[in-house]
């Protein structure tokens, strides 16, 4: 990578979870572009490799619901200066049918890995008096909707998580900040607006308009670069104020 005024993050290393789709691969490139080394992790490993050949970054395939693959994970990248907490999944289910064994996993990969990798990075970080971190939360991190009692938790726990990690690193010059969209056009989101369009017998365009983007003034799907450039100006010059917080890029959803 060559320097520049855009070159922000040259000489960083980059760790993004989920990074072989959706928002996460969005990170990886925008990162990247911005001068980062970046790590791709994911369980999918053929997508952590496609994302990271074209990013010039390092894959890793690991199942974060797993506690040691987190820990090989850590030993093997040490020093990451910008840890972006996103890999997540979705279950949809009425609070009296949910299985539990869905709700465990969701809070396993979207709390505890989150809560294992800020542990590892941060003495690294605290040694630099750098360190950004990046927790893609959601909208329903600060609000709930039905049958997404799993998800919802999490993305709750997750802005505590973002909180103490940014009380106990602003000494050390490590911010930790909430990312929370609303809808974003993924391979997650999309698989939902599939679902309720089979079960509404409406079509998709319906779904996205009076389903998903009921309560959202600007009706339109996220892009998930969108969310990526947030993410890049937060590990930036400019963004060393900004921690404890939670950023939402919801089209005013949270306004409502
Ligand atoms: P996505 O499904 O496109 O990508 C998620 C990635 O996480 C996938 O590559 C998947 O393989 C990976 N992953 C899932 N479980 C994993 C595990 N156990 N171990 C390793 N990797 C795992 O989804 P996305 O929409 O890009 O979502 C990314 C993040 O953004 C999630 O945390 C999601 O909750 C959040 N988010 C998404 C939206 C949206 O509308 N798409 C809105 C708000 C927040």
């Amino acid at each position: 990578m060559t320097s520049g005024p855009h070159h922000t993050l040259d000489g960083r290393t980059a760790l993004v979870t989920g990074g072989a789709s959706g928002i996460g691969a969005a990170c990886a490139a925008a990162l990247a572009a911005a001068g980062a080394k970046v790590h791709v992790v994911d369980r999918d490993g053929p997508g952590a490799e496609s994302v990271a050949a074209a990013v010039g970054g390092v894959a890793h395939t690991a199942d974060l619901a797993d506690p040691d693959a987190v820990a090989a994970l850590c030993a093997a990248v040490p020093e990451v200066d910008v840890l972006v907490n996103n890999a997540g999944l979705q279950h949809v289910a009425a609070l009296h049918e949910f299985p539990p064994e869905r709700f465990a996993l969701i809070q396993q990969v979207m709390v505890t890995a989150p809560f294992l990798l800020i542990r590892a990075a941060l003495p690294h970080m605290y040694a630099r008096g750098w360190g950004r971190v990046v927790n893609i939360s959601s909208v329903h991190g600060l609000r709930a909707s039905a049958f997404k009692s799993a998800y919802v938790t999490a993305k709750h726990a997750l802005e505590g998580l973002s909180k103490v990690t940014a009380v106990e690193g602003a000494p050390h010059g490590v911010t930790s900040v909430c990312v929370s969209p609303g809808y974003v056009g993924t391979p997650l989101v999309e698989a939902q607006i599939a679902a309720q369009a089979r079960e509404h017998g409406i079509d998709e365009d319906d779904v996205v308009e009076r389903v998903l983007l009921e309560r959202v003034p600007l009706k339109r799907l996220i892009a998930a670069e969108d969310v990526a450039a947030l993410v890049v100006w937060l590990c930036g010059p400019h963004a060393a104020h900004l921690t404890g917080a939670s950023v939402p890029v919801d089209g005013g959803w949270t306004a409502t």
